[in-house]
């Protein structure tokens, strides 16, 4: 199995790397264009077509490529997305980007990144303690580099063994916690409430800016809210690396709810401002699975996906309704059981996640005392 991961640096760009930024980007639109006009979205198709109108830009062949590649997936999630809306917006690149795959070197002793920018001459970009650190670790190789105008990302690959869970731990995610049940029984929260509050806050920013500019507006709209997805970000990532930690050390699969769109957001009554409350939350949420996911396929470990629906309504001891009573518990109409709602949601992802994957129990667990059949108790009497 493949695993694939990145890491990021911040560094000032030169005046010729600012231009490859904006040329590259032109190019991406370039390519989109032709990829709209003609309904494209085969890389081949949108090579054979693109490639001759990026003649004019002035640039190694490298980026060429690698910009029909960028716009090929651009035009996919297009396509995907226009299915579900059909009022999706055109896609265009507004910021200065560019990604590469060939042609760079990473001179560790230097502590350079070489970006080819001129056949024999390339680019220096100095690279960070940090980022040398994580490239230094074995057996990876190094896919592509990503630059924006603030940050650089070096993306990297490595082969794991995929490894049989010997138990599974279902994480469900809510605003202000992570709740996670394992099949050992236990139970562990994490606290989110400080990304609620740097939500809280950039909202209020946002509130007061004045400004009827829309251009301005956007671009400080932009500037804040790329700050405050890196801090919630950060937060996000203390919680993900503790899962997988703990998931790694006890040789655990991991079982996430799927999230289709916005309904489990809905469900969970997170969707309440219209837009930028709820795209912030679908944000985060989808950032925290995404983090999981690859950070336990770093690690061999399994992740499994499970149907949302239901699993915070109904008892996760007998699958009947529940009602909802006082500080976030509910009530099973059935059996009569008490439970806090993100536990019960919890320990319904896990039940179903058992269902999916079979788990290399221990063998005590598997040698059990045989379990009383109805037949002998009849017998019995
Ligand atoms: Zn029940």
């Amino acid at each position: 199995m493949r695993a694939i991961k990145s890491v990021q640096q911040n560094y000032t760009p030169s005046p010729e790397i600012l231009r490859m930024l904006d040329e590259f980007r032109k190019m991406m639109n370039t390519c989109i264009q032709v990829g709209l006009v003609e309904n494209l979205t085969s890389l081949k198709a949108l090579t054979r077509r693109a490639y001759r109108q990026l003649a004019a830009y002035d640039t190694m062949s490298y980026y060429k490529i690698c910009a029909i590649s960028q716009a090929t997936g651009i035009l996919r999630n297009y396509r995907k997305a226009g299915r579900k809306n059909p009022e999706t917006k055109q896609p265009y690149a507004r910021r200065p980007q560019l990604t590469t795959c060939y042609g760079f070197k990473i001179r560790t002793k230097e502590r350079l990144l070489q970006l080819p920018f001129k056949p024999k001459q390339p680019l220096p970009i100095p690279l960070n303690a940090h980022v040398l650190r994580v490239l230094a670790e074995p057996e990876i190789q190094i896919r592509s580099v990503t630059l924006t105008e603030e940050q650089l990302s070096i993306s990297y690959a490595k082969e794991v063994k995929p490894i049989q869970p010997h138990g599974l731990i279902a994480i469900d995610r809510n605003l202000d916690n992570l709740t996670a049940a394992d099949s050992d029984g236990r139970l562990t929260r994490w606290n989110l409430a400080k990304a609620t509050e740097i939500k809280a806050l950039y909202r209020e920013i946002r509130s007061h800016m004045q400004r009827n500019d829309a251009r301005i507006r956007r671009r400080v709209t932009e500037k804040y809210g790329r700050k405050q997805r890196e801090k919630v970000k950060q937060i996000l990532h203390d919680a993900s690396k503790q899962i997988v930690l703990d998931a790694k050390r006890r040789q655990f699969g991991i079982v996430m709810e799927k999230l289709t769109g916005i309904r489990k957001l809905y469900r969970k009554g997170n969707w309440q401002g219209r837009d930028y409350r709820g795209m912030m939350n679908s944000w985060s949420y989808h950032e925290l699975q995404h983090q999981i996911e690859y950070k336990a396929q770093w690690e061999g470990l399994q992740v499994i996906y499970v149907n949302p629906a239901g699993t915070s309504a109904k008892c996760s001891i007998c699958g009947c309704r529940m009602k909802p009573e006082e500080n976030r518990t509910l009530k099973c109409q059935s059996c009569r059981v008490s439970v806090d709602r993100d536990v019960n949601a919890a320990r319904n992802i896990l039940a179903r996640g058992m269902r999916l994957t079979p788990i290399a129990l221990p063998l005590e667990a598997i040698v059990r005392e045989p379990q009383r059949q109805p037949w002998k108790s009849m017998d019995a009497s």
